[in-house]
């Protein structure tokens, strides 16, 4: 008899598969017949499978097998969306992508991206995220992350912020709290910063974040009034009130920064029912307002105002409510450090190993020299071998195109 056990996959019976969860957002199904050849087994409990009359190390590496075949059919479970699990035996690496991984642009704010998917749609989403999304996502394994962060960190060798910029909603990975601690524990480290749109954080969550000394939560609101808040968030669904209330527990618990996106034709009159809301609180935290702006694969569901109009709003709310609403980079604590050496450069022609299907459809991620390599209009096949043009190398976000 074998128990193979397992944290981050939750497993439930249903009809004749066995759905299999992993880091809670993400699922594939594997057919009960398959399980079956294995040997017979039985559910003992959600992270726990049975098998009788096999050996441990056989359940092992039947189960392993079984469980990569169909990893190839994971999908996001809120969009049902396509997902890629990047783990350590993916031949994957971490840098290379925008969308996932680690993104390091030669500064003291080191980026990690953890997965895609948001249980949003904002109007303004810059990346075009969020429950309308057709994208492929990517959903990464905890400790692969942290021994590749490491390793950067000893190339790095000097003290940074990591930044959780998720392409999504990063408290939508179901070992994020983990992660963190983790991060805390890494002395290089002075400061960890997370975005979120607030909407799956608690209370007793954020009393275990707040553990988390070096944590800073930035955080959104975009609107006081419910109805506008919701058009913005671009679902119904969305409850302005659970943000507001996190927003003030979180403010007198660790650092917060509040960053409204001034969105024109949607929230222009919100903007000051913001401030006012913020000035009420016990604890005031930082309000970061920005600018809306177009992006090429952004929802840009409205007109961009010019920085001259933006800046010149910021000057008359700051006099107007005595508040601080100008930020820049010296607030941000942003340093110059060590170039990461490029493996290739824009021009060259490289080889490249075809490991996963992209973030938009018809593009491919390809493998060289460590890094990931986004090639568009590419057809996925597994393990092909291609030649590429190098077409973008800065900050080794690497793409490429088929020669
Ligand atoms: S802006 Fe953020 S919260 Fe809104 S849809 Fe995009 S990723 Fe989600």
């Amino acid at each position: 008899m074998a128990q193979l056990h397992f944290v981050t996959l939750t497993f439930q019976q249903k009809e004749d598969h066995l759905v299999v969860s992993l880091l809670t957002q993400f699922q594939t199904k594997i057919p009960l017949s398959e399980l079956n050849q294995i040997a017979p087994f039985q559910l003992i409990d959600p992270h726990t499978l049975e098998f009788q009359k096999i050996s441990q190390d056989k359940a092992d590496i039947k189960f392993s097998h079984l469980f990569n075949k169909y990893l190839d059919s994971l999908a996001t479970k809120i969009t049902g969306n396509k997902a890629t699990y990047i783990h350590s035996n993916s031949g994957i690496p971490l840098i290379g992508n925008v969308a996932f991984g680690i993104v390091y642009r030669n500064s003291s704010i080191i980026e990690i991206k953890t997965n895609n998917a948001c249980n949003l749609d904002c109007v303004y989403c810059s990346i075009g995220e969020g429950l309308s999304s057709k994208k492929n996502d990517f959903v990464i394994e905890k400790d692969y992350l942290v021994q590749e962060l490491q390793k950067l960190l000893d190339f790095v060798n000097e003290p940074v912020e990591i930044h959780i910029g998720v392409q999504g909603e990063p408290f939508l990975y179901g070992d994020m709290e983990q992660l963190i601690a983790d991060i805390q524990a890494l002395p290089q480290v002075h400061t960890i910063s997370i975005d979120t749109n607030g909407t799956l954080l608690n209370k007793e969550k954020i009393d275990r974040l707040a553990k988390n000394t070096k944590l800073q939560l930035n955080l959104s609101l975009d609107a006081i009034d419910e109805k506008i808040a919701k058009v913005v968030a671009g679902t119904n669904a969305y409850n302005i009130n659970h943000v507001k209330d996190i927003i003030a527990y979180a403010s007198e618990r660790m650092p917060v920064i509040v960053a409204p996106v001034f969105t024109h034709g949607y929230n222009d009159a919100e903007m000051e029912n913001i401030i006012q809301w913020i000035k009420t609180l016990k604890v005031q935290p930082i309000l970061g307002i920005q600018n809306f702006l177009h992006y090429k694969t952004g929802r840009n569901a409205a007109k961009e105002i010019s920085w001259e109009e933006f800046y010149a709003k910021l000057d008359t709310w700051q006099s107007k409510y005595n508040i601080k609403l100008r930020l820049d980079k010296n607030d941000f604590h942003i340093k110059k450090t060590k170039d990461l050496p490029k493996p290739f450069h824009c021009g060259d022609i490289i080889t490249a190993t075809i490991k996963a299907v992209d973030r938009f459809p018809g593009s491919v991620l390809a493998v060289a020299e460590n890094r990931n390599i986004s090639v568009p209009n590419c057809e996925y096949k597994k393990d092909k071998r291609i030649k590429i043009k190098i077409t973008r190398d800065k900050h080794n976000i690497f793409v490429g195109s088929l020669v």
